[in-house]
């Protein structure tokens, strides 16, 4: 049995269209795009108020971290978050955290989520993720200055289908097993990605975060390098799909260094969660004039009062809202290489369909109560 779904716009090619209907067999298969003049006069047609999307890809999740909704204060800075996670993390049982995690990948899948890049440092909720409708790709994420063998976290991912390793970030993990990754993993990487200052700084020998390492007597010997910027390029092939996550620090240089460098970077805005730590925004404008591709993550419950994506954009709203769109769906289909079968409606795609209820139809932009659920 086919259903005929119609909303008041439809985002189809990149655009928002008036008067499309999306006709979907049982499997979720789109079977045809109707260009309507009269919906009303359509028998069979179920009329959604709103806008008609693709399902939303989340590009950078923590999903492990669920069970952290709340337990740490907003505004405390990228430092003190850091803290703060190591000081409340140990507190939980483990049913306690899978718990959390499947009532936050439900919440995600009725919001219309249809696949996560998901970074993990353990499997505790890999069932979760399994069990899940959500397609997730999960990325075992490697993290510590003291930490040399990559060989545990490459075994973990042999364990999971859509697997991969992934260093932490260009200021946590040593030139070797950086090095080490980037060669036995050239599919997807996904690093935090210049989300501070001092990121950037600990390079000339400067700022929090290189103090913080001085006095506990850790040495980097990666900062040949230059700028995380350039770390990057040195290690990871062109050839690899690689997330940049928050990128809240980056300048015109860096991108487009990294431009220049590769076609395959997506750069994954995570707006609440910026807002959440640091009260900082990403450098949406600067990634546009640049011409980079742009996707969109909620990051973890640790540092988002929500995982909804429509929430993250309403915070980059001076966009326009198609664009935004864009993001949340074919650009991070495209960011983990599952652009043939989700992202955009489009006939012979399965891409799920979501309406988002509450905007404004006039303007065309989200309002504050804006939100969006699953029809498919
Ligand atoms: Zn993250």
């Amino acid at each position: 049995m086919k259903r005929k779904i119609a909303s008041h716009y439809a985002l189809i090619n990149g655009r928002l269209e008036r008067g499309i209907v999306v006709e979907v067999e049982a499997s979720g298969i789109i079977t045809d795009i109707i260009h309507a003049t009269a919906l009303d006069s359509m028998a069979g047609v179920e009329f959604y108020p709103g806008i008609l999307t693709a399902g939303f890809i989340n590009a950078h999740c923590h999903l492990e971290l669920s069970y952290l909704r709340g337990a740490i204060a907003e505004g405390l800075g990228y430092g003190g978050f850091a803290s703060a996670i190591g000081a409340v993390r140990g507190g939980y049982s483990d049913q306690e955290r899978i718990h959390a995690a499947e009532v936050a990948d439900a919440l995600m899948w009725q919001q219309g989520v249809e696949a996560v890049a998901d970074i993990a440092n353990d499997e505790l909720v890999m069932e979760v993720k399994r069990q899940s409708k959500i397609e997730y790709h999960t990325l075992f994420e490697f993290f510590g200055l003291r930490n040399s063998s990559t060989e545990g976290h490459f075994a973990m991912a042999q364990c999971h289908p859509n697997s991969h390793v992934t260093p932490h970030s260009t200021y946590s993990v040593q030139d070797s097993p950086f090095r080490d990754i980037c060669l036995k993993n050239r599919e997807l990487m996904s690093l935090h990605f210049l989300e501070s200052k001092s990121e950037a700084e600990l390079f000339s020998l400067r700022g929090s975060l290189w103090q913080w390492y001085e006095r506990m007597g850790w040495e980097c010997d990666f900062m040949r390098y230059g700028t995380p910027t350039e770390r990057v390029t040195q290690c990871v092939s062109s050839n690899t799909r690689l997330l940049l996550v928050h990128a809240t620090e980056a300048t015109k240089v860096d991108i487009e260094l990294v431009e220049s460098h590769t076609t395959k970077a997506t750069w994954v805005l995570c707006p609440e969660s910026n807002r959440y730590i640091s009260d900082a925004c990403p450098p949406v404008e600067l990634l546009r004039d640049a011409g980079a591709h742009i996707a969109i993550g909620s990051d973890s419950l640790a540092s988002a009062r929500t995982l909804s994506i429509v929430d993250n954009l309403k915070l980059i709203d001076s966009i326009p809202l198609a664009d935004l769109l864009t993001y949340a769906t074919l650009n991070g289909a495209t960011a983990l290489g599952i652009e043939r079968e989700k992202g955009s409606i489009e006939i012979g795609k399965r891409p799920g369909l979501v309406v988002i209820e509450g905007a404004n139809l006039n303007e065309l932009r989200l309002t504050p109560e804006a939100s969006s659920r699953r029809i498919i």
